[in-house]
C-alpha cells in the first residue's frame, strides 16, 4: 500500500464522486476507476491497484472477498446449466462427452467474467462507501470503547 502525504477521502467522499452506479459499474467491468474511468482499476489479474493513476482514488483497501466468485457463479451458472439440460434431453450424449465438454467451458468463462465481475463488485461497494481501512476492514474501527449504561 502506497503512503502519500495527502489525506485520503472518506467513504462519502469517494461515494459522492462516483457517476450513475450504471456508469461506474461499466467502468469497473471494463477494468477502469470506477470513479473517472481513466485509470486502472486493477494491478494483476485480480489484485486492486493501490490507487487510480489518474484521479488518485484509494482503491487497494477494498475487498470485495467471496462477492465477485458468488456472483461468477451466479451468471455463469444460469448460462451454462440451462443448456447442459437442453443438450442432455436433445441428444443424450455419453457423460465422458458431458464432462469433456461443460467442465472445462465452466473454468474457461469463470476466469473470464471473475475479473470484470470484480471490477463491477468493487464499483457497487465504492458506491455503498465501503472503501476499506488500513487496518483492512470495510467498516472503521472505532477508536475508544463505547459507553455502556453505569460507565461514568
Ligand atoms: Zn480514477
Amino acid at each position: 500500500m502506497s503512503r502519500n502525504a495527502q489525506p485520503q477521502p472518506s467513504p462519502s467522499e469517494v461515494a459522492a464522486s462516483l457517476p450513475p452506479i450504471g456508469t461506474a459499474l461499466a467502468r469497473g467491468a471494463m477494468g477502469r476507476c470506477p470513479c473517472c474511468g481513466q485509470g486502472k482499476l486493477f494491478n494483476g489479474y485480480l489484485r486492486l491497484a493501490d490507487e487510480c493513476s489518474h484521479c488518485h482514488t484509494p482503491l487497494g483497501r477494498i475487498r470485495a472477498d467471496d462477492a465477485p466468485p458468488y456472483f461468477t457463479i451466479l451468471i455463469v451458472g444460469h448460462v451454462l446449466v440451462p443448456l447442459v439440460f437442453l443438450v442432455e434431453k436433445a441428444w443424450y450424449p455419453p457423460m465422458w462427452l458431458h464432462m469433456a465438454v461443460w467442465l472445462p467451458l465452466f473454468a474457461i468463462l469463470s476466469a473470464a467474467f471473475l475479473r470484470p465481475t470484480k471490477g463491477a463488485t468493487v464499483a457497487w461497494m465504492m458506491r455503498l462507501g465501503l472503501i476499506g481501512t488500513e487496518h483492512g476492514a470495510q467498516i472503521p474501527v472505532p477508536t475508544a470503547r463505547p459507553v455502556a449504561p453505569g460507565d461514568a
